[in-house]
């Protein structure tokens, strides 16, 4: 098994990526995704957050208010810590166990937004970072996300530079082009890291 770890800066293109990467037969860990399911209704990170954060991080639902919880971490390094504290040792725990379903001919491939900033790059065979223009991150965050420029400005430089994340790449992944030439990209890197 090649074990990859996929990151970039927040609207860089990852989960494009990580699409491309499972269409040519890749097996793609989330680890967004599964930093959701963590602490879904029910489970007991979502207990933790909340003997942690109080019950006014809930919606009516009972599930976490994320822009509440985010505007909260995003303020205060300290209750990120405490957040990441719940959060990653989970994630860590179930990205294991999916790891050990996989076969040994495979590629697996983990989407990991702050591999860089965390440090996780030991624990890959291949780190591969998407690399875009940071203009262009802050176009794509203030569309998809209805943030103002001011604000997208602010989450880009809150993440790794550029420089930091190619510096610890194995493979640097050009997204500055077309959805087209990305798939290119895409497909050269799916060759490389099934000849290894
Ligand atoms: P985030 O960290 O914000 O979750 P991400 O790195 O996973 O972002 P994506 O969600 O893959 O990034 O891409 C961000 C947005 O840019 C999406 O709307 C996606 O469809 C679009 N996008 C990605 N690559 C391209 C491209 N080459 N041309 C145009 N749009 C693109």
């Amino acid at each position: 098994m090649v074990r990859v770890g996929l990151t970039g800066g927040i609207g860089s293109g990852k989960s494009e990526v990580a699409r491309l990467l499972a269409e040519r037969g890749a097996v793609v860990i989330d680890a967004d995704a599964l930093a959701r399911e963590v602490v879904a209704p029910g489970t007991e990170g979502l207990a933790e957050v909340v003997a942690e954060f109080g019950p006014e991080v809930l919606d009516p639902h009972g599930a976490i208010d994320r822009p509440k919880l985010g505007r909260i971490v995003f303020a205060d390094e300290a209750k990120l810590e405490a957040l990441n504290a719940i959060v990653h040792p989970r994630v860590a725990r179930r990205t294991e166990e999916l790891a050990a379903g996989v076969g040994p001919d495979s590629v697996l491939v983990e989407d990991i937004p702050l591999l860089v900033e965390n440090g996780l790059e030991q624990r890959y065979d291949v780190v591969v970072v998407v690399d875009v223009p940071e203009e262009i991150q802050v176009q794509r965050v203030m569309r998809d996300r209805g943030e103002d420029e001011h604000h997208a400005w602010e989450r880009v430089r809150a993440q790794a530079s550029r420089e930091q994340r190619c510096s610890v790449a194995d493979y640097v992944v050009d997204n500055s082009g077309t959805r087209a030439d990305l798939a290119a990209e895409v497909s050269r890197l799916w060759g490389k890291l099934t000849a290894r």
